[in-house]
């Protein structure tokens, strides 16, 4: 439906996995990088890892082939590409970056099926080895967003940028504690879908009183594609109801159409 936003985390949300520890781990490189993790922000000690691991000799054909290996569940390929096919606008944003996401996307043949990515920024320098820079250098965000992103000041962007293109409602999945701050900008007619048991969710089942969006949790890409089609069907009934009840409006003589009430559910 044209009048559809969604927004995907990535990590733990399209894929199984966090993109970033499965690299690291597959490339035998956890002890350095739980050994460094202390001392700095995330964001600058992947870049970091990703120099140390190309001076011991790790390519980056090395590391997108562990990419394209990395854990999803079954559903959520076909998931994407259905509300892709039905007309949604399907967007990224992510804390990995860029190589990443493209390389796995890409591998699914899903990268057509967005339109934005927001993720950090990652490029291969002149030495041949990648290298990641934060999305923003500088955030006053307190909603425990880390210091290169706040997914909320992303969303916010997205929603002024769709302003102009007249009503639309917005889906957003994530399952992290960086995906809580951008449900708080979801607004009454929108969907926060929290992955369940993961920290966004227990973030939301603690301050559900004020997020103004409808809350539907799911576990896994099974139950993602369910919700998800139920979403869309029950979007469809809404705007048209509320098609239906603008022109009896113009006819005077005709009662309002009884529009579908919006359910604040916690299925
Ligand atoms: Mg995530
Ligand atoms: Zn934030």
């Amino acid at each position: 439906m044209a009048g559809i936003v969604m927004v995907f985390d990535f990590d733990k949300t399209i894929i199984e996995v966090d993109s970033d520890n499965w690299v690291v781990d597959e490339l035998g490189a956890t002890h350095l990088f739980n050994e460094l993790l202390p001392t700095m922000p995330w964001n600058s000690l992947m870049d970091k890892m990703m120099s140390e691991l190309y001076e011991q000799g790790k390519s980056i054909d090395e590391i997108k082939e562990i990419l394209r290996r990395a854990p999803i569940h079954p559903r959520i390929v076909p998931t994407i590409k259905t509300a892709y096919a039905l007309g949604c606008d399907l967007r990224i944003v992510s804390d990995a970056n860029t190589l990443f996401i493209d390389t796995i996307i890409d591998h699914l043949g899903i990268k057509s099926c967005f339109s934005e990515i927001h993720t950090n920024p990652s490029y291969i320098d002149q030495q041949g080895g990648l290298r990641i820079s934060p999305y923003v250098d500088f955030h006053t965000c307190t909603l425990g967003c880390p210091p290169n992103m706040c997914k909320g000041m992303i969303i916010e962007k997205i929603q002024a940028s769709l302003a102009k293109e007249g009503h639309k409602r917005m889906i957003y999945m994530g399952d992290g504690i960086g995906d809580f701050c951008p449900s708080l900008k979801l607004r009454e007619s929108d969907f926060m879908m929290p992955r369940k048991d993961f920290p966004v969710w227990d973030l939301i089942c603690e301050n559900r009183a004020i997020l103004k969006s409808e809350i539907h949790e799911w576990a896994d890409g099974k139950e993602m594609e369910k919700i998800m089609l139920k979403l869309i069907e029950k979007i469809k009934i809404q705007e048209s109801g509320k098609m239906l009840s603008n022109e009896h409006c113009k006819s005077d003589n005709i009662p309002n159409a009884v529009l579908p009430q919006p359910l604040r559910v916690h299925q």
